[in-house]
């Protein structure tokens, strides 16, 4: 046994994991967090994949991250840099596009060029997603009370829950309620004529989900994409200067600050444990670390029937675990470009360019591409959420050289015949080609691709079944639901073990609320018991 004893050891240097140490940390315990990889960051890591050319290899784009953790760990002093996307541009099959900027003005004369009724109809949609954003915002930060539990911390919750859904006022409850249970198509259909426009919205409804646009319980997830607020302005992404391996390189750094302590290539074998209770950890390496309380940034499936013996668990949470959906949706292109993308609808470069480039021309399209999916296939014409961060940050690419990012729907964990080699390249040549329909040039660019499935991202970051939010956010598995009835406290049967990671509520992203509610969560209970 290390003779050094630690108040707290995190398992998993994730964002949420780095954030709860941080918080840990600031609250007085003596912190350590533990990373499996080389770097830190879990899903959001910038890699030099190929010589010169730097990537978020998997998420790429910010907007979740709570202001209130900004705030709280000084991240723009740790090196936090949110540069904007200014715009997502939709190419569409007859050669024109549609097209949202950053300026609203110059938005409107897009939208009109396709609908009038459309162009008048956003800002009001706008302002009402703005309302149901700002609806969600105290439940992103409470810990989700348990309807059926008559402990009066679940009491004062319900309480608390029910006064704020009465002071949102009819109208807004009733969009929440809509929100809360249609599909993202059908919501939309209510708001919009454009098909393009309906479509490109409704891919938020879909990303890291294995629903369609037509899916009930797509609209939540849409929701949840328009949650984020970069300095008070919702809805708008932005992509961190130097990827989103900075974003953990910076909470880290705010971590190491406030006293915690991080180590890499310290893979967390089991938690210890005894008498019910967890005492600390043993890594791959032979080596055991004390501490009095762990705290889990892993998914459930890790957590529950790899870190611990499910001889220690209530046989209801290792089915209920057991039965819970990960069902990854999603896959990663990331290529090396000699030069930039020439599309027919805008030809040459522009500030579409520096935004984001939508492969989601109609819903019909979409659903489509779903529909491959739910026969166990990868979409023949995939989603694709393109963003050039290159163009954005130059850092990532060596001069005159680019950077691409492709986010593309679906390719299922669950493929027919399983992924092979030549199944993962097969899918990177689909996205190539879909993606030459609308930009010829692009193949004669590529230096060098990267092509990443469900499967590799389970292998590189132990995301079970590779979904990307540590399992759907289905409704059935959010708020108390998350990760599984009974036990959405951050809480586990196994005294002094917590969790943190993004299967928690409030759910997956860039957020790290599920970090900060679990560390303060944790310092209350043990302000109380040392009370
Ligand atoms: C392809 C992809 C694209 C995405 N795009 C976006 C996006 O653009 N914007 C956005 O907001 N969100 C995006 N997301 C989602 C977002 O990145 C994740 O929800 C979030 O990063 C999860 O953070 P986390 O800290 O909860 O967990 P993770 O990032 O999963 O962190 C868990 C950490 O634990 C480590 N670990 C695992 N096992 C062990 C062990 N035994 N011992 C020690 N350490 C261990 C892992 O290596 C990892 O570092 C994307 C995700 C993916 C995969």
């Amino acid at each position: 046994m290390n003779n050094g004893r630690y108040d707290a050891i995190v398992v998993g240097g994730g964002h949420n994991g780095l954030i709860a140490g941080a918080y840990l940390a600031r609250g007085g315990k003596k912190t350590l967090v533990l990373e499996r990889r080389p770097i830190l960051g879990g899903a959001a890591v910038t890699e030099e994949v190929f010589p010169g050319f730097k990537f978020s290899v998997f998420s790429y784009v910010v907007s979740l991250l709570r202001p209130e953790i900004i705030r709280d760990l000084e991240l723009p002093k740790h090196g936090l840099q949110i540069l904007p996307l200014e715009s997502t541009v939709t190419p569409l099959d007859n050669g024109d596009y549609l097209a949202g900027w950053s300026d609203w003005d110059e938005t409107r004369r897009e939208i009109v060029r396709h609908s009038p009724r459309d162009a008048d109809a956003m800002p009001i949609f706008g302002r009402q997603m703005q309302h149901m954003a700002m609806a969600v915002k105290p439940i992103l930060a409470m810990i989700p009370p348990d309807p059926t539990s008559l402990a009066p911390s679940d009491l004062r919750g319900m309480l608390k829950l029910g006064g704020h859904f009465r002071s949102l006022g009819a109208e807004r409850f009733h969009t929440l309620h809509k929100l809360m249970t249609m599909s993202s198509a059908d919501f939309l259909d209510e708001w919009f004529e454009f098909d393009p426009l309906k479509a490109t919205k409704s891919a938020s409804g879909i990303i890291g989900t294995f629903l369609g646009p037509r899916s009930p319980g797509s609209a939540y997830v849409l929701l949840h994409h328009y949650m984020g607020e970069i300095d008070g302005a919702f809805r708008a992404w932005g992509f961190q200067k130097g990827g989103t391996g900075a974003i953990s390189n910076t909470i880290a750094n705010a971590a190491r600050a406030l006293g915690a302590e991080i180590r890499t290539n310290a893979d967390v074998e089991r938690v210890i444990t005894k008498d019910g209770r967890a005492l600390g950890v043993a890594l791959k390496s032979g080596e055991e670390l004390k501490a009095d309380m762990v705290v889990s940034g892993l998914d459930p499936r890790r957590t529950f029937t790899q870190l611990v013996d499910t001889k220690d668990l209530p046989a209801e949470l290792v089915e209920a675990v057991r039965r819970y959906k990960f069902r990854g949706s999603s896959g990663k292109v990331n290529l090396a470009l000699s030069g930039l993308p020439d599309f027919t609808c805008l030809p040459g470069v522009g500030p579409h360019l520096r935004g984001a480039i939508s492969v989601s021309p109609s819903l019909d399209y979409l659903e489509r591409a779903y529909d491959d999916a739910k026969y166990g296939e990868f979409s023949r014409n995939p989603y694709m959420d393109i963003v050039i961060p290159s163009m954005i940050d130059p850092d990532m690419a060596p001069p005159g050289k680019h950077v691409m990012s492709i986010f593309v729907q679906y390719a299922p964990y669950h493929l027919n015949g399983g992924w092979t080699d030549a199944k993962r390249e097969a899918f990177g040549d689909t996205v190539i080609k879909t993606l030459a329909r609308y930009a010829p040039n692009i193949e004669k660019l590529i230096l060098h691709r990267q092509v990443l499935t469900p499967h590799d991202m389970e292998r590189m970051l132990g995301l079970s079944e590779g979904n990307i939010f540590q399992g759907e956010l289905s409704l059935e598995q959010l708020f108390f639901n998350r990760p599984v009835p009974g036990y959405a406290r951050f809480r586990t049967p196994v005294r002094d073990l917590w969790l943190c990671g993004s299967a928690t509520h409030p759910g997956g992203g860039i957020m790290g609320a599920n970090g900060r509610i679990a560390a303060l969560e944790v310092l209350r209970a043990r302000g109380r018991k040392a009370a």
